[in-house]
């Protein structure tokens, strides 16, 4: 007997450690089903960071069967999942051929800072010799995060993606992109398309029109040839091609950090959320309005709700080590077995010894942007131990954290009041409590943790011809509520020594 959930949404998680899969029934934040693979991580130099793209897609295909495996156990009939939605890992960059279909590079990683010599270039071509100088063009600063610089590296320095391009067979794309050109049929008809807030995010796109941007595309050396067309991020934009869902609608996509936006139902102007993952990103819904940050931040798309609908804005405090840190104290130094440890770690002491850890592996994002920053850990003494480190590096994605918010209120000038919270490590309560201590105001997560594939979810569900689900009913249901339990006044003691700790990390050595 099929069961009675009604209209059914799927949706693809392609995060930077995992992909996932997950069903929903319409209108619901219930996990009907989830499915889930790690995905490899290749750090062949100091700064890179590689992912093989075929393992990404394969890794999402075995999620996608292991989901049909599920319903079938369930009684769910998979003629109930009406579409399909996909939400990614952002920046993260691939070149392939249209052919073959096969990648000319392995995926360059979206922290990946192999491109700080192509980022002092592009500096230096500017003529204000600043990194803002393409801002208020693409809301971005130059920068080694931004696929297309990735992209130039790649052109630059790979002869197979130089030879692809002259003889037009090269194609260029994010995850989101990636995949739906493989899912929707590949080299056998697969559509080359991107979704608008995944378009923001490569340095190429006019962030007022959303269009591909000439003189951008001029300026970082991009042939447009190769570039996917930019849709809306709510619309069909084709069909599963093969495997069990065969035939069900792709019809949504959202940069992971927008899908986390629209799954808090961040949908007005205004609201705000954190999500804690590999890296940390702080996203504050700014209506149609464009806002360009004096403080550091991001001007990026939030999500276009269909083809006819208004694009909305978002402000973005990125951070790029939050839940890597976590991940650099199991993998690089062994003192935890899995990431849930430091949690206990971290409580065996009550504070952090006065250590400060601030983890630039990548170089400082959001407000610094400074690629040349290198990690640092200060204070230690004879009585430091593993605790007070596993300590420090939790309190460090707070105290990255508190920046954000600092430059977000700056910005936009209206204090936020609460904080909405979600991604993998918000499972480390200690770090939820550090947090609302040192911000100084209400920490609340998410009643449930996937948020990021909700919101793919509600955008595929959404689109028109499958219309499903209701954007404008969805409603925050109550969180977890962490509140400051230590004077506002200590917390900006601890706040100010931190900031002493980051000004090591960005000149410990001459440059
Ligand atoms: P992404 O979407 O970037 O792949 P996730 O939202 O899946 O990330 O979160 C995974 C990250 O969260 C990992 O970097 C991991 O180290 C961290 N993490 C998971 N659980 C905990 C925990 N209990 N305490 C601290 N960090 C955690």
């Amino acid at each position: 007997m099929a069961s009675s959930k009604g209209p059914l949404v799927g949706a693809i998680d392609q995060g930077t450690s995992s992909s996932r899969f997950m069903i929903f029934p319409a209108n619901s934040q219930e996990v009907i089903s989830i499915t889930q693979m790690e995905i490899k991580q290749m750090f062949p130099r100091e700064g890179w960071c590689e992912e093989d793209p075929v393992e990404i897609l394969e890794s999402v295909q075995k999620c996608i069967s292991d989901a049909a495996d599920k319903c079938n156990e369930l009684n769910i009939d998979l003629s109930q999942i009406k579409a399909i939605g996909i939400t990614n890992q952002r920046e993260t960059t691939i070149v392939w051929d249209k052919f073959t279909g096969k990648p000319l590079y392995n995926a360059v990683v979206w922290l990946d800072t192999r491109t700080s010599t192509t980022v002092d270039k592009l500096v230096d071509k500017a003529p204000t010799k600043k990194a803002d100088y393409l801002q208020k063009k693409c809301g971005l600063p130059i920068s080694t995060y931004f696929s297309a610089v990735k992209l130039r590296w790649l052109i630059d320095n790979c002869e197979e993606v130089r030879k692809a391009i002259a003889e037009d067979r090269c194609m260029f794309g994010t995850v989101d992109c990636w995949l739906i050109w493989n899912l929707t049929g590949g080299p056998n008809g697969g559509r080359h398309y991107t979704d608008v807030s995944n378009a923001s995010r490569t340095m190429l796109m006019n962030i007022a029109t959303q269009e591909w941007d000439p003189e951008l595309c001029e300026f970082l050396g991009v042939p447009q040839s190769v570039l996917p067309e930019i849709k809306s991020s709510a619309e069909i934009y084709g069909y599963m091609a093969e495997g069990p869902m065969k035939g069900i609608p792709v019809s949504g996509c959202l940069g992971d950090q927008q899908a986390a936006l629209v799954g808090q139902c961040c949908l007005q102007k205004g609201l705000a959320k954190n999500t804690y993952g590999t890296g940390c990103f702080l996203l504050y819904n700014t209506g149609t309005e464009l806002i360009f940050s004096e403080h550091g931040l991001l001007t990026t798309v939030a999500y276009k709700m269909g083809a006819d609908q208004p694009t909305y804005y978002a402000l973005e405090g990125s951070v790029a080590i939050a839940g890597a840190v976590i991940r650099w104290l199991r993998d690089n130094l062994g003192i935890i077995k899995d990431a849930a440890d430091s949690e206990d770690l971290a409580r065996e002491v009550v504070d952090s010894g006065d250590v400060y850890f601030v983890p630039a592996f990548s170089g400082l994002f959001a407000p610094y942007w400074r690629q040349d920053a290198r990690g640092v850990i200060v204070g230690l003494t004879q009585y430091t131990n593993k605790c007070h480190l596993a300590r420090a590096a939790i309190e460090a994605v707070c105290f990255q954290t508190r920046e954000l918010l600092e430059a977000m209120n700056n910005d936009s000038g209206i204090p936020l009041k609460t904080l909405r919270v979600d991604g993998g490590m918000t499972a480390n309560k200690l770090m939820l409590q550090i947090q609302s201590n040192l911000l100084g105001i209400p920490v609340v997560r998410a009643p449930m943790p996937e948020t990021t594939a909700l919101g793919a979810a509600a955008a595929a569900g959404a689109a028109k011809g499958v219309d499903v689900w209701n954007l404008e009913a969805m409603k925050e249901a109550p969180g977890e509520e962490y509140l400051p339990s230590i004077p506002i006044a200590d917390s900006n003691l601890l706040y100010g020594r931190w900031k002493l700790a980051v000004q090591r990390s960005m000149n410990w050595v001459e440059k």
